[in-house]
């Protein structure tokens, strides 16, 4: 259709697997006459490009139409702005990257090598094809140990031992809490404060042992007032993290940092995405010293926190050079070692978070399956590997959950939390709908909001939940993480869930 259509110019993507629209090209009997901008520059990733390669693809796309423009994929919006600024990075390493500018670069010498001759850019291919190989070769990206570990994996080792009924049971037991549990996502208020002290660490204006001491005292300020509350199973508040990918990846071997590359995430929020660049595995636990220091200062619960295999290369730069799903397996196994660390040091409830899970669904649907099969493995590899009565959570966000109820059935955590408030609980009529056997936590309060909810409208909502999911089933929450939030929203919101959740539990259908 496109190449009947009447247009002078068709711009298409060459790269990872839209490479098929050569194939598709040539079957349709190309452009003749007229103009293809070749997008063989990925802008999506910040590799280095091939250029040996994108030159012989440019030659085969010449015969294809009238005149070929080298291009990018897409947009370079998605990329940071030049790699050269990293210079914490290892020179070396530095030669994989491309960013905006060396992207502009690659189009430049790839246009001066089909129009002038491939000669006059030998010189710059073969730096490219050196970098390549570089970045093949080197001990970053084949990392023995991470790669037997990976290749030894067994079905057995991405399953509960025992099916959610019999956990649940041990789980009670062990937990004993009370109908309709009250619990939040994770994040506490990131008040000014706090990220002033990590920017005054950074600086050098704090040392390390009077930051820790500022994370200390959040956390104890955060317990207190949960208790206060009289929330069920508590958390410490993740004032230690400014990002829930960026804290995980700086600790992680196999993940890069970088210090400008910024992009944007949606109007004026810019992100920093770590870079995924080799073999990951985790040096030494990354959240049991602030998880095990909130568990000390109370006798309730504390849910221990992580970021989930499938949002972790979400919100990264990935790899290029291997499949997402080993990607995925390597950074589940050494999540699956953080779960077990918390598990041994007493955490009972242990939640990883997935909110990309339906955010990095193919649009192909041809591709979701798979995708599914190796995002819902990774989690589970993250989680299996504790008892029976240590409750994994999950929560994700903002989506639309329809498309992926079997998904999130093949998590097989125990509780889910996800975002339910502004769609009236929808999520727990599908679920319910769907034949969902497992604990659910429909969030109740709008945390994108400044508005505090009151306890009539809390007390509606979790009505409203109950009418899909049993009381024995349903957990009383927030949406989301409570990160953007002030203190004195969250103060009077939580307080007001505690009371609704009583109110409902005393009263389950009045
Ligand atoms: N645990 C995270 C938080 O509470 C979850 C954030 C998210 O879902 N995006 O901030
Ligand atoms: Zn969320």
């Amino acid at each position: 259709m496109l190449a009947a259509a009447p247009i002078d110019g068709l711009g298409l993507d060459f790269t990872g697997p839209a490479e098929a629209n050569l194939e598709d090209l040539a079957a349709v009997g190309g452009l003749p006459g007229r103009r293809l901008v070749a997008g063989v520059v990925d802008g999506r990733n910040i590799w280095v490009n091939d250029l040996e390669r994108s030159l012989s693809t440019l030659a085969t796309l010449l015969g294809l139409a009238g005149r070929v423009d080298v291009a990018a994929s897409c947009s370079l919006l998605h990329v940071p702005y030049d790699a050269e600024l990293e210079t914490d990075l290892d020179p070396g390493v530095r030669r994989w990257l491309a960013f905006a500018r060396q992207k502009t670069a690659e189009i430049v010498t790839l246009t001066r090598g089909i129009t002038r001759g491939p000669h006059l850019i030998a010189d710059l291919v073969e730096d490219s094809k050196a970098a390549l190989r570089a970045r093949a070769e080197s001990a970053l990206t084949r990392a023995p140990a991470v790669r037997k570990r990976t290749a030894a994996i067994t079905e057995a080792d991405a399953r509960r031992s025992r099916p959610y009924a019999e956990r649940a049971a041990a789980q009670r037991a062990r937990l004993k809490p009370p109908l309709l549990p009250t619990t939040t996502i994770g994040s506490f208020p990131q008040t000014a404060d706090l990220r002033a002290a990590r920017a005054d660490l950074r600086a050098g204006r704090l040392d390390q042992a009077a930051y820790d001491e500022r994370v200390a005292a959040e956390i104890r300020a955060v317990i207190a007032f949960q208790e206060e509350a009289g929330l069920d199973v508590l958390v410490h508040g993740e004032p230690e993290r400014d990002d829930m990918v960026q804290y995980f990846a700086e600790r992680l071997d196999g993940y890069l940092a970088t210090r400008h590359g910024w992009v944007q995430s949606y109007g004026t929020r810019h992100v920093r995405p770590p870079i995924l660049a080799g073999d990951v595995s985790r040096p030494e636990p990354m959240t049991l010293r602030w998880t095990t220091y909130a568990q000390s200062l109370t006798g309730r619960p504390v849910k221990g926190m992580l970021t989930g295999p499938v949002t972790m290369l979400a919100w990264s730069f990935v790899r290029d050079d291997q499949p997402l799903a080993e990607t995925a397996r390597q950074v589940a196994l050494a999540l699956r070692d953080e779960v077990a660390d918390l598990e041994a040091a007493g955490i009972a409830v242990i939640q990883v978070d997935e909110p990309a899970l339906r955010e990095t669904l193919p649009l192909r649907a041809a591709a979701r399956p798979a995708y599914l099969a190796w995002a819902t493995e990774a989690f589970r590899l993250a989680t299996s590997g504790v008892r029976d009565d240590t409750q994994i959570h999950t929560h994700m966000c903002y989506a639309e959950f329809g498309e992926i109820l079997g998904a999130i059935e093949d998590l097989d955590a125990d509780v889910i939390s996800l975002e339910a408030a502004r769609s009236h609980m929808q999520v727990a009529h599908e679920l319910a709908g769907a034949g969902y056997p497992r604990e659910v936590g429909p969030g109740v309060y709008d945390i994108h909001s400044p508005r505090v909810p009151d306890v009539d409208e809390l007390t509606a909502l979790l009505r409203e939940g109950l009418a899909a999911i049993p009381i024995e089933r349903l957990w009383a929450n927030p949406d989301c993480g409570l990160k953007t939030r002030a203190w004195d929203e969250v103060r009077r919101s939580l307080t007001n869930l505690t009371i609704a959740a009583r109110r409902v539990r005393e009263e389950p259908s009045s």
